[in-house]
């Protein structure tokens, strides 16, 4: 079983579709993992999922990317993206319950971000830190397209995952998010960040690197084109429950789930294939919404 500890998620959705022992086995992996990275950080670590829940919180950046493809090592801090209005039910529960200190800060990320303002509590205790990101709307997943590049996108929550770039994360290749690209956002730490990332093996890049994109786009986009309409949720994604597909156990319902009922819609932007993409415009400006997972037709 030693092995299913390095697979990343794609290779361990076929363990799962083998026979109800894979799904068992890579279930167990999964979960084994976050337990890993996540006990550190809580003492009461049932009470915190439970706050996830309540709160409709998603762990997203660095330590999503760790659990799904365990080829990145563990994240320097734990990222947390609430829903705007539920944002200090999770600050204020880490800091009564789990007794963190915190401190706020906002930042504006120009004017092309899907979220143009971002607030942040960054939490303390002792070597632990938890970067808890404001959403601007409804959706908890507003702020995890805001990360500098595609393979910070994932996200996961108590019940399940999704990775809208795990194709090109699995072979270590990350697209250059066009906003820190045009707005020349933190120059020097974007600088440092790309170094050691490549340092770890990563390729990061500015435009889509599908086989045959550059030729053959034509504005039909593929899911890493700069105009790709992609929705969380959507068939280009890696995404499923923790739990086994069979023998589920039934989840706690809980009053209110953003994460369920809202998704983002969004198309990357940036440089586009070529010529023959998004009718022959060299850039494409960014953008998206949220939307009800009801009417984007995603689980
Ligand atoms: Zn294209």
């Amino acid at each position: 079983m030693l092995v299913l500890e390095w697979l990343d998620i794609h290779a361990l959705l076929r363990v799962r579709a083998t026979c109800a022992d894979g799904d068992q086995a890579a279930s167990a992996t999964l979960s084994r993992r976050i337990r890993l990275l996540m006990l550190p950080y809580f003492t009461d670590y049932a009470g915190f999922i439970e706050e996830m829940r309540l709160s409709s919180a998603v762990v997203t950046g660095e330590a999503a990317l760790h659990v799904l493809h365990p080829h990145h090592g563990p994240p320097p801090t734990l990222a947390l993206a609430l829903p705007d209005d539920l944002f200090f039910h999770m600050v204020g529960y880490l800091v009564r319950v789990e007794f963190y200190s915190y401190a706020m800060s906002t930042h504006h990320n120009g004017s092309q971000g899907l979220q143009r303002l971002t607030r942040t509590a960054t939490l303390r205790k002792e070597t632990c830190t938890i970067e808890i990101i404001q959403s601007g709307t409804h959706s908890p997943l507003t702020p995890t397209l805001s990360g500098w590049n595609t393979a910070l996108t994932a996200y996961f929550t108590p019940n399940g995952f999704c990775d809208p770039y795990a194709l090109l994360s699995r072979q270590q290749r990350a697209l250059l998010n066009p906003w820190m690209d045009q707005t020349q956002q933190n120059p020097l730490w974007i600088r440092q960040q790309k170094k050691s990332w490549r340092n770890q093996g990563w390729k990061i890049l500015a435009g889509s690197v599908v086989e045959g994109a550059r030729d053959g786009c034509a504005g039909r986009a593929k899911f890493d084109c700069a105009g790709a309409v992609r929705v969380y949720g959507d068939a280009d994604c890696v995404a499923g429950p923790w739990q086994p597909v069979r023998n589920r156990r039934e989840e706690r319902k809980v009053p209110l789930d953003l994460v369920q009922r809202h998704t983002v819609m969004w198309w990357r932007g940036g440089r586009t294939c070529g010529e023959r993409c998004q009718g022959g415009l060299m850039r494409l400006t960014p953008g998206g919404r949220t939307v009800l997972r009801e009417l984007a037709k995603v689980m």
